[in-house]
């Protein structure tokens, strides 16, 4: 067991090789280039999966998603942009590319997602202080969890802020039975090595009609205008997916439903087997399920949605990562050692490239069970995580308007991430399992 290694999410291909044959295709046809059959198979593969009539471009990253949809909201330099604190720096990096300056909204205890009260707190607060409405609100379906988003769309209705939703992390999880990012104005995806399915690297734009989805492959092809000759009129990006990673896309939308259900499988494995752990939590999704009832949903108040006369679950994570929390009192072997030593490439180093730490501490920083929990993991060939650490908590951030309530700070300090990918067997979780245990005291 232990000469394994457990990874967080690694990229799993289709049995049938599909991937491999699309790329081929590519080759033998000499598309070996940022368009093609694949992008636009694959566009259409994603447009069918998310329905809701929405038009996708395919594009080189998650990343170039969110800056391509900012854009497309108007956002320039002295905008201001309402985003999860609680996220991966993707959500608001490309906020500063533009010149504008993202203003962090924390979390909420039950999906860890943005907090819809202190969403409109800030909203106020901002019009109050600068004059100017934000021009758009990001929530992050982090690690696949849905956010509250009928709150969220309502608030942002009553502002008329278009939001960009980040489901980066969350591909196929669905709130009232809808795919995340079509609730919004735009939706980000992302195709990175460790997302729900891979391009290698690569990402989406979910668009809501043609004239959008037109301005942002414009906008995605260096903003060419129909000349024989290049002539510009708006600055472009070169931002296109590839033909050849397109072509893995095909493959991996022949498999995407097996990986998200055996991301659930592997949830509920967790659920079961911790579920008398003392001190340890397993994060799972609001358990707001309806049923039938008379030919209805038995739950009213817009709580739940008939979908092909069924009702559906309010929230369905696609679990991309599963989460825990450790009780602060929790007592882990090894604790009194944790942090004493400068940790080289835990998460960071991913380029090859080591910017050591200049130090063993940060003055924000999970608590010391967590990290000795992570370090034991470590050793029996399992890859933990802390969860990610808030936008308002980085040094980077550090001058940013921020509206706050504690949970994701408390919860980066108790939280980790533990594997849930295609090549997670039940026999590796029960594993995990049994490593966590026999490492509480
Ligand atoms: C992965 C991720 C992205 C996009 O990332 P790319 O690596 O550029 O594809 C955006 N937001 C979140 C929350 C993510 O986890």
């Amino acid at each position: 067991m232990a000469n394994k290694r457990i990874y967080l999410c690694l990229a799993h291909m289709s049995e049938a090789g599909l991937e491999q044959k699309y790329i081929k295709e590519a080759f033998d046809t000499n598309w070996v280039v940022p368009l093609g059959p694949n992008v636009n198979g694959f566009e259409k593969d994603l447009e069918e999966f998310v329905g809701q009539d929405k038009r996708v471009v395919a594009l080189s990253s998650g990343t170039s998603a969110v800056h391509l949809a900012l854009i497309a909201c108007g956002v320039g330099p002295g905008d201001e942009v309402i985003v999860q604190s609680f996220t991966f720096c993707a959500s608001s990096h490309p906020i500063t590319y533009l010149g504008a300056t993202p203003v962090f909204i924390d979390s909420e205890r039950e999906t860890w997602n943005m907090d819809p009260e202190l969403l409109e707190e800030a909203i106020k607060d901002r019009i109050a202080k600068t004059g100017k409405k934000p021009k758009a609100i990001v929530p992050v379906a982090l690690y696949g969890m849905p956010y509250q988003m009928d709150k969220i769309m309502e608030i942002a209705n009553r502002y008329e802020i278009p939001v960009i939703e980040d489901a980066a992390e969350g591909f196929g999880s669905k709130y009232k039975g809808q795919v995340l990012g079509t609730f919004g104005k735009y939706g980000v995806l992302s195709f990175n090595g460790n997302k729900m399915i891979t391009t290698s690297g690569g990402g989406a734009l979910i668009t809501p009609d043609e004239d959008s989805w037109r301005e942002i492959m414009m906008y995605a092809t260096q903003y060419r205008e129909s000349y024989p000759y290049y002539q510009h009129e708006k600055i472009g990006y070169n931002y296109r997916m590839s033909n050849i990673c397109a072509g893995i896309g095909r493959g991996q939308m022949t498999i995407v439903n097996d990986h998200i259900a055996h991301h659930k499988h592997v949830q509920a494995l967790y659920e079961e087997l911790l579920k008398d752990v003392k001190g340890v939590t397993v994060h799972s999704q609001p358990k707001e399920k309806c049923s039938m009832f008379n030919g209805q949903c038995s739950m009213f108040n817009g709580q739940c949605s008939m979908v092909n006369g069924q009702c559906s679950m309010v929230y369905d994570s696609n679990y991309w990562l599963c989460t825990l929390t450790l009780d602060p009192d929790l007592k882990v072997k090894g604790q009194e050692n944790a942090y004493k030593t400068i940790v080289k490439g835990a998460v960071g180093g991913a380029a090859g490239v080591i910017h050591a730490a200049s130090t063993a501490v940060t003055d924000c920083q999970p608590n010391e069970n967590v990290e000795a929990l992570r370090v034991a993991m470590d050793q029996a060939g399992i890859e933990a995580r802390p969860v990610w650490k808030p936008m308002h908590k980085q040094p980077v951030y550090r001058e940013a308007p921020a509206y706050v309530n504690g949970v994701s700070e408390e919860i980066f300090k108790i939280g980790m991430c533990l594997p849930a990918g295609p090549y997670v067997s039940d026999e590796d979780v029960r594993y995990i399992v049994e490593t966590i245990k026999e490492n509480i005291i």
